[in-house]
């Protein structure tokens, strides 16, 4: 009989956890706020910590984790992550692995996520796609063969980082017009706030005293009810959507999209803006056969998809 294999989502505000029973059922699960101020050697202790709570003096087959970041191509180190500056450079498989004594694997969280959908969630029966995370950035991971395609430096599914205005916004990686500067949460904030000082006829005004607690779910309840300005806001991230998934669907021949993070809750608005549009960047006999669907582990995407990211290495050994 296996043993149980933990699952760990460590994330920029929260380390979330579960144990996960033979048959992927979790069975305990626990949250920690991230320790970020107290150095690497506090980090570490907390983490392992927070496994054995979890463990509760069980064995365990495996610990899966999933982070934010680049890590090196064995996965073993997090190369560059900024959202969790206190663990750069540092070998976190080995110091997990020589303290929680069993393998480690650790995956970029949406490597994980994506693993999650494939196994457990939406993308159950499809062999072939993108999933990718709608939030304050934009992460993806793919789906390839019903493997996980990792690129040959680990680097693979910068979905959010594909070109889809050539003169448009600056994006946090420094490169203009990444769709994640034209479609991710900050973006619809920072439309928001463009609009606000642009238009008269929008209720985004109300919000012109204090622009820095603009959210994108004021702006999606305000196209909801009805909001021009609101909605074109949703107009031009769901353009920048349809471009990066139609040329995806064109070098890939790929027709199964999947969308999660917390933009996914403005789902049943958004993917009929997207479709229609990817319609237009396709070839005509491949138009109405893509599929946005929506993903489907929710909160618990990251520690379910560090426990698959787990099993599936443990089948590899
Ligand atoms: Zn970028």
């Amino acid at each position: 009989m296996n043993k149980p294999i933990i699952g760990l989502d460590i994330g920029g505000t929260a380390i979330k956890g579960a144990l996960f029973a033979e048959f992927g059922e979790i069975v305990a699960r626990n949250e920690i706020a991230t320790p970020h101020d107290s150095g690497q050697e506090f980090f570490i202790d907390s983490l392992c910590d927070f496994v054995r709570g979890l463990v509760d003096g069980q064995a365990v087959d495996a610990v899966g984790l999933g982070i934010a970041g680049i890590l090196d191509p064995e996965c073993t180190t997090l190369i560059e992550s900024p959202n969790m500056p206190v663990l750069r450079g540092m070998p976190l498989k080995a110091h997990l692995e020589q303290r929680l004594h069993c393998p480690v694997i650790i995956e970029n969280d949406a490597n994980a996520a994506a693993l999650g959908e494939l196994q457990a969630g939406a993308g159950r029966g499809h062999a072939n796609f993108l999933f990718f995370t709608l939030g304050t950035g934009i992460g993806s991971g793919l789906i390839l063969n019903s493997r996980l395609w990792r690129g040959e430096q680990g680097r693979a599914g910068e979905f959010g980082h594909l070109t889809v205005y050539p003169e448009g916004a600056l994006c946090g990686c420094g490169k203009r017009g990444c769709l994640e500067a034209h479609s991710s949460g900050t973006a619809i904030v920072r439309m928001a706030v463009e609009a606000m000082r642009q238009h008269s006829d929008t209720e985004l005004r109300c919000h012109a005293d204090t622009p820095s607690a603009l959210t994108p779910e004021i702006v999606y309840q305000l196209a909801r009810a009805g909001d021009a300005v609101c909605r074109d806001i949703f107009k031009s991230m769901a353009r920048g959507l349809a471009i990066a998934i139609a040329d995806v669907h064109n070098l890939l021949d790929m027709y199964t999209f999947i969308v999660g993070g917390g933009i996914s809750r403005a789902y049943d608005y958004f993917s009929p803006m997207v479709m229609d549009d990817i319609d237009q960047r396709v070839f005509s006999s491949a138009r109405g056969r893509l599929r946005l669907l929506r993903a489907e582990l929710g909160n618990d995407a990251g520690v379910y998809g560090a426990y698959y990211a787990a099993r599936e290495a443990l089948a590899r050994l």
